[in-house]
C-alpha cells in the first residue's frame, strides 16, 4: 500500500516554535493598537468588538454570527485536513501542560529537596495561572485600563470574578488535572472522530516495518497521553509527534529510520491520493462565508441615525401656515475615531423645509452615541401625511439617510 508520508526532520523544534509564536500572539495582541484602539478586543464597557481597526457594535450581531460560523467551520476544516493537530500544536491547554512538565523537570533537577521543589512548582503554577487570567481579561478590558484599575483597587466586580475564577481553574488544572482534561473532558477528541476522512493527517506506526521494531518502548515513554501508537490510531492521540522523534532517535542509532510517521491516509492501489471530499466542501462553505463577511464589513455604515418622534409627539401649525414636527434623533458613531457630523433635510418640491436645532458640528466620540432634539418646519403645511428625507453628513459626504415622518395634526 502506498502512503503519502513525511519521514524526515525532527518534529519537536517545529512544534515548539508554533507553541511559542501562538503564545506570544495571545499575550501580545491586546497590547497592539490600531488607530489608538486594541487590534482585537471585545470591549465589555461599550459592547463593541474591536477587530483589526474596525469596531463592530453588539447590535450588528449578524457579523458576529458569520465570524463565529467561520471560526467553527474553520476548526472542522483544519481537523479534516490535519486531524487533532490543534491539540498537539496550538491548544493553550497543551502549551500550559508542556510548560508545567518543563518546570517540573527543571525544578526537580535543580532542587534536590523534594518538598522544596514541590512548593516551588506550586508557586510557578500560580504565576502562570495569574498571567493567563490577566491575559483573558485583556481581551475585554484594555491592558492600560486594566493595570490602572487594578492598582487603584477598582477592577470591577465582573472583571474581578473573571480574574479570580480563571486563576483558580488554571492553577488547579496545572496542579491536578493537566492532560486528564484532554483525555476525558475535552469534547474535541470526540468531534475528531466525526470529521476524520481517509485523507486526514494521522500518526501511524508503519505495519510493513513491524518486524524492525526493537520493542524499546521509547515511543510510549515519550507520549504525553500514555498511548502505545503501535496499537494503531487512538482517540487520545493529539498529533504532537513526540513518538515520531522518539522512535527516530532510537532507530537512527542503528542506522535505520523511524517506524512512526505522519501520514495523509492510505491510498488505493491505483496510487491516487484519497480525496478529502468533506474538507473540500467545508473549505467552499468557509470561502463563501468569508466573502459574505468581507462584503458585509466593507458596506457597513460608519454611523447610524435612528429617529423617534419627540416624547410629547405634538404637531404645531404656525400663524404663517407652516407645519412643525418634533423629533429625537440617536446618532451612533461606529468608527474608532471621533466624528463631526451634520444633518440636512432633502428638498421637498413646492415646499420650504427647515431643520431647527443643533444640526452642525455634532461631535460624537469613537464608538459613541449622541442624542439630538430638533424640529422640522415645512411651509406651507402639506395637505397629507408624508415624509422628509434626512441626511447624516460627514466631511461633505452622505453617511446615511433616513426619513422624518411628517404628521399634519
Ligand atoms: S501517540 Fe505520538 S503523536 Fe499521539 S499523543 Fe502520543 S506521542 Fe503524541
Ligand atoms: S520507539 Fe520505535 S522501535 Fe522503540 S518500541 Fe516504539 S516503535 Fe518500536
Amino acid at each position: 500500500m502506498i502512503r503519502q508520508s513525511y519521514k524526515r526532520g525532527r518534529i519537536a523544534p517545529g512544534r515548539k516554535l508554533v507553541q511559542w509564536l501562538s503564545t506570544l500572539l495571545l499575550l501580545g495582541i491586546p497590547f497592539v493598537e490600531v488607530g489608538g484602539e486594541s487590534l482585537l478586543r471585545l470591549d465589555a464597557q461599550t459592547r463593541t468588538l474591536l477587530f483589526f481597526g474596525a469596531s463592530i457594535r453588539i447590535e450588528e450581531f449578524y457579523l458576529f454570527l458569520i465570524a463565529l460560523l467561520i471560526f467553527v467551520f474553520g476548526f472542522f476544516f483544519i481537523t479534516m485536513l490535519f486531524g487533532r493537530v490543534w491539540c498537539g500544536w496550538l491548544c493553550p491547554q497543551t502549551t500550559l501542560c508542556d510548560l508545567a512538565d518543563w518546570i517540573d523537570s527543571k525544578v526537580g533537577a535543580l532542587i534536590p529537596v523534594r518538598s522544596l521543589a514541590a512548593a516551588l512548582n506550586q508557586l510557578f503554577y500560580l504565576i502562570i495561572a495569574c498571567v493567563v487570567a490577566c491575559n483573558l481579561v485583556w481581551y475585554f478590558m484594555a491592558p492600560g485600563q486594566f493595570f490602572a484599575r487594578l492598582l487603584s483597587g477598582d477592577i470591577g466586580m465582573v472583571a474581578g470574578i473573571t480574574l479570580a475564577v480563571t486563576l483558580v481553574l488554571v492553577y488547579l488544572d496545572l496542579a491536578l488535572v493537566r492532560r486528564t482534561f484532554c483525555r476525558t473532558v475535552c469534547p474535541y477528541g470526540r468531534i475528531q472522530l466525526l470529521t476524520m476522512e481517509r485523507g486526514t493527517l494521522t500518526l501511524e506506526f508503519d505495519p510493513e516495518l513491524k518486524d524492525a521494531c526493537l520493542r524499546c518502548g521509547a515511543c510510549v515513554r515519550g507520549c504525553p497521553m500514555g498511548i502505545d501508537i503501535r496499537n494503531g490510531l487512538q482517540i487520545e492521540c493529539i498529533n504532537c509527534g513526540r513518538c515520531v522523534d522518539a522512535c527516530r532517535d532510537v532507530m537512527e542509532k542503528s542506522g535505520g529510520s523511524g517506524l512512526v510517521h505522519y501520514s495523509l491516509g492510505s491510498v488505493p492501489e491505483a496510487g491516487a491520493r484519497p480525496a478529502n471530499r468533506k474538507a473540500r466542501l467545508m473549505g467552499a462553505v468557509i470561502a463563501i462565508l468569508m466573502v459574505i463577511l468581507a462584503l458585509a464589513v466593507s458596506t457597513r455604515q460608519e454611523a447610524t441615525l435612528k429617529v423617534q418622534r419627540a416624547a410629547g409627539g405634538e404637531v404645531k401649525r404656525l400663524a404663517d401656515g407652516s407645519l412643525v414636527n418634533f423629533y429625537t434623533l440617536y446618532l451612533e458613531n461606529r468608527a474608532t475615531r471621533p466624528g463631526s457630523f451634520s444633518l440636512e433635510a432633502a428638498p421637498l418640491p413646492g415646499y420650504r423645509v427647515e431643520l431647527i436645532g443643533p444640526v452642525r458640528d455634532l461631535l460624537v466620540p469613537a464608538n459613541g452615541n449622541r442624542r439630538v432634539d430638533l424640529a422640522l418646519k415645512v411651509s406651507p403645511a402639506p395637505p397629507g401625511r408624508r415624509g422628509v428625507e434626512l441626511r447624516l453628513m460627514r466631511d461633505g459626504g452622505v453617511v446615511t439617510v433616513t426619513e422624518l415622518p411628517l404628521l399634519v395634526e
